[in-house]
């Protein structure tokens, strides 16, 4: 099957403006600063289930044709046609194919290292989820940034 244009491809990219993620929260000891939330590749892969499961019946139902899968980081052309220097700035990609299904990729490891609490990469991983699910039904990312995603 031939590789569909890169050009097509919308992912959700690490915002520049996030805040810095590694800062410490005040509450915690300070030895801690640099510790980074861990999840194995399984507790990922229920938070992306669980996220997939808090979408509404009507939009899940909408969702047969599309592949979600989870990979440990975007592939090197993804980056190189993406522009993008690091895999730890995508988050997760979609990929509409000329072919059936369409693709949903979530990346384990941007997202894991971007996240210093356990919670925080839940959410996360609903975000990117959302955002992806959402260009799936033909948002774009100004749409999806409004809305939060
Ligand atoms: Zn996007």
């Amino acid at each position: 099957m031939p590789r569909p244009p890169l050009h097509r491809h919308k992912g959700l990219l690490r915002p520049r403006s996030a805040p810095r993620l590694t800062q410490p929260c005040p509450h915690i000891d300070p030895s801690r600063q640099t510790h980074r939330a861990a999840a194995t590749r399984e507790e990922f892969t229920r938070l992306v289930a669980r996220a997939l499961d808090t979408l509404p019946d009507e939009i899940v139902e909408k969702l047969e044709n599309v592949a979600v899968t989870i990979e440990e980081q975007p592939a090197p052309e993804v980056l190189e046609e993406m522009g993008l220097a690091s895999p730890d700035n995508l988050f997760g990609l979609y990929l509409p194919l000329s072919e059936f299904p369409d693709k949903i990729e979530i990346y384990y490891q941007p997202i894991v290292r971007a996240c210093t609490r356990p919670h925080e990469i839940r959410d996360l991983v609903r975000r990117v989820v959302v955002h992806e699910v959402g260009h799936h039904f033909g948002m774009s990312d100004q749409q999806l940034r409004a809305l939060g995603y």
